[in-house]
């Protein structure tokens, strides 16, 4: 969950920086569209301007150039004034946005078109007036047309009045003789041009009169709405005397504002929905790793748990143990590595059934998880078998818990109206001071089991140094047998086996021996257990199996007598499935015919698995090979349950033999194995027969083959092949 959260404020941060970043790029690209817009705006203001600039100069031009004509007419006329109403009406019908034409001779208004409106104006003396006077004088002395105003005038309004001098009398010494002017409104002028439909349109416009001599600005004509400074631009106007500044401007706030919003809302969603999709691709990806991590969270339960008992199971201890037993050895912690089975569980499965058994196991569990503490660790092993890790490696309280756990099995288990008492032995190993190694620490609490149950149920026992020595030598003793059938250290030795009849070898029994290099010759009986406890049994079996076919091979090479080679079968060899297919590569290898071999079975290898070792056998007759029953009359069986077996021959066991002359119990068994093997059609063959009593008996009873001392204890390979066929004189 701490992990979850800690992506989770990740994928937010991601997200809020990437909307962060959005939302700042978004208002710089605003503030340059903005800028951009506003800059578009100016240049087309600034056209505008110039282009309004322009028609104002013109007509201002335009008025002006009619006092000119105005003053030219006068002059060609030599000051005669009765014409001057023609001449106005003619100028001001060709030259609009003039308000009125006037004369004034001397500097005094005395002619005015129209008259009417403007009479106010007759009589006033322009070179003497306030207003006009300084103008008027400058005009005179430089001989050429002012602009004068724009004035706010008598009869009202305000305008610009161009004022033209006009000199009567030669070019050089011409004589002043008065004024030519033209009053021009402002209102008209703006009229003329553009001016209004741009005010109307929401544009400002000011008109500013620059002042040559003082460079003071002075606005004498503004909008209602005032410039706006962000947009504003100007062109000059030039007049006759001075400039005018026209500046125009337009409000874009609001259109400023909306674009604003526009994109703020636009950047807003963009940054909305790429932090969403950020968000998402960053969570995606554990909660994969979640779904993936709670998933084999589940499959490692499931691998990792008995499923009938819920404790943990071998697997847990082959995988997960080793790296719990280095923590502990990290932590400088000693423990005990407990081994052990129920000494009478499968006897309760076999004989009451696996649903019980079951519940006596998980009844086992629970009293086991009782007898431990919370820092040890049960294991089921698999079957009745259990391991218990205990984190305390102290004596004092591995006995007090190995006592603990006897005692809670021996307690009475109540099932189904049922009673039972189990018991178990313990064996331990410590770790570290044993072994660190799991494999080992079972080895050893195997070895310490193994000898609390030859010492007696319901005790634990604690692994030793010197079990450790004898399972060292024991494993040496492995290695050494391994050795010995790869270097060919094991041999056959040939027991003869005889016709009671006629007296003569039809065969013998093949018997395998070790001339050990140090020990010299060693029976099987010293090494057939630790071939079948370490596992070698079946490449010993197919060694002898090998080394009899090679026998016959090089019997039959040296023209000596054929012979039936009898060769011992260990239960595990029948049970491998491998045996009739090796069997035939050897018949076939060795170009031996079948029925030159005999196999010896005894009869509790035969009832391990009846029906598997029935089809075996059955695969072996097919060979043509001869199947004996080794050790009849020790076992449990009887003749019936062979009756259905490919058996042709019963060798009735030596301890029947031996007593044969002085007890009449065997006697009496001896004879009625004989003369019912006889009615199955199955020979019998007597072992350890070691006297002539024992010899003629078995003959009375018409027993078919024999083998024992008498004749000849088991020979080697070379004595075996000059023994005589004929044994009569043996028999003397
Ligand atoms: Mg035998």
């Amino acid at each position: 969950m701490a992990r979850q959260r800690t992506y989770d404020i990740r994928a937010v941060l991601l997200s809020g920086i990437a909307f962060v970043a959005i939302c700042i790029a978004g208002g710089y690209v605003t503030k340059l569209s903005n800028d951009n817009f506003v800059q578009s705006q100016r240049i087309y203001l600034g056209s505008t301007a110039r282009s309004q600039a322009s028609d104002l100069e013109r007509s201002l031009s335009l008025a002006f150039t009619s006092t000119q004509i105005l003053a030219h007419q006068i002059e060609v006329d030599q000051g005669n004034t009765e014409l001057f109403e023609n001449y106005a009406e003619n100028i001001m019908d060709s030259i609009g946005g003039i308000e009125n034409i006037q004369l004034a001779p001397d500097g005094i208004i005395q002619f005015i078109y129209p008259l009417k409106g403007n009479e106010n104006a007759i009589g006033l003396d322009v070179l003497n007036h306030p207003r006009y006077r300084e103008a008027a004088q400058l005009a005179i002395r430089e001989k050429t047309m002012i602009a004068v105003g724009p004035v706010k005038l008598v009869q009202g309004g305000i305008a610009v009045i161009g004022r033209t001098p006009i000199f009567i009398g030669g070019t050089d010494n011409a004589k002043f003789w008065g004024f030519a002017s033209a009053l021009i409104l402002l209102d008209n002028l703006l009229a003329d041009t553009g001016i209004r439909e741009l005010e109307e349109e929401g544009y400002s416009v000011t008109l500013e009169r620059n002042h040559t001599d003082t460079s003071e600005k002075s606005v004498f004509y503004e909008s209602s709405t005032p410039i706006n400074p962000k947009t504003a631009v100007q062109s000059d106007i030039t007049l006759p005397t001075g400039t005018w500044t026209l500046i125009i401007s337009l409000d874009v706030s609001d259109r400023i504002e909306s674009r604003s919003h526009t994109l703020m809302l636009i950047t807003v969603v963009i940054g909305v929905l790429t932090s969403l999709f950020l968000f998402l691709i960053s969570i995606r990806p554990k909660q994969l790793e979640q779904e993936v991590q709670k998933k084999t969270k589940e499959l490692q339960k499931l691998a990792y748990n008995d499923p009938l008992t819920g404790l943990p199971n071998r697997r847990y201890l082959n995988d997960l143990l080793p790296q719990y037993l280095s923590e502990l050895q990290a932590n400088n912690q000693s423990g005990a590595f407990i081994y052990f089975d129920l000494d009478n569980f499968k006897s309760i499965n076999d004989s009451i059934g696996h649903d019980v058994g079951d519940r006596v196991l998980q009844e086992v569990a629970r009293r086991l998880t009782n007898s431990i503490d919370e820092n040890d660790l049960i294991i089921r092993l698999g079957g009745d078998e259990f391991a218990i890790i205990l984190g305390d490696g102290s004596i004092d309280s591995i006995e007090d818990t190995a006592k603990e756990i006897l005692s809670n099995i021996q307690k009475i288990l109540r099932i189904e109206h049922r009673e039972f008492k189990l018991s178990t032995s313990l064996g331990v190993s410590l770790f570290p001071q044993h072994s660190q190694n799991v494999l080992e620490l079972m080895r050893f609490s195997d070895v310490a089991l193994y000898e609390a149950k030859h010492r007696g149920k319901n005790q634990f026992i604690l692994f030793t140094d010197a079990m450790q020595k004898k399972l060292m030598e024991h494993h040496q003793e492995e290695l050494a047998l391994a050795k010995a059938i790869k270097n060919h250290q094991l041999v056959l030795y040939f027991q003869p086996q005889f016709d009671l009849e006629v007296s003569k070898v039809i065969g013998a029994e093949a018997l395998v021996r070790w001339i050990h290099p140090q020990k010299g010759l060693v029976f099987p009986d010293q090494f057939i257990p630790l071939a079948e406890q370490s596992g070698q049994i079946l490449e010993l079996g197919n060694y002898v199996i090998r080394k009899s076919f090679e026998y016959l091979r090089s019997r039959f090479d040296l023209g000596l007598p054929p012979i039936l080679l009898h060769i011992n079968l260990s239960s595990l060899q029948l049970s491998d499935l491998n045996l009739v297919p090796f069997v035939k590569e050897m018949i076939d290898l060795y170009k031996v015919p079948g029925h030159y071999i005999g196999f010896e079975i005894t009869e509790t290898t035969l009832l391990t698995d009846l029906e598997h070792a029935k089809k075996t056998l059955n695969g072996l007759k097919a060979l043509g090979i001869c199947i004996a029953i080794d050790d009849f009359g020790t076992g449990f069986s009887s003749l019936g349950q062979l009756k259905n077996l490919p058996v042709d021959l019963i060798k009735i066991d030596r301890s029947f033999v031996m007593d044969l002359e002085n007890d009449p119990d065997d006697k009496m068994i001896v004879e009625a194995i004989i003369a019912m093997a006889h009615k199955l059609d199955t020979q019998v063959i007597a072992e350890g027969i070691e006297s002539h009593g024992q010899l003629q008996m078995l003959r009375d009873f018409k027993c078919d083959l024999g083998q024992g001392y008498l004749i000849s204890r088991p020979i080697p390979e070379a004595e075996f092949n000059r023994f005589d066929e004929d044994i009569t004189p043996l028999l003397k």
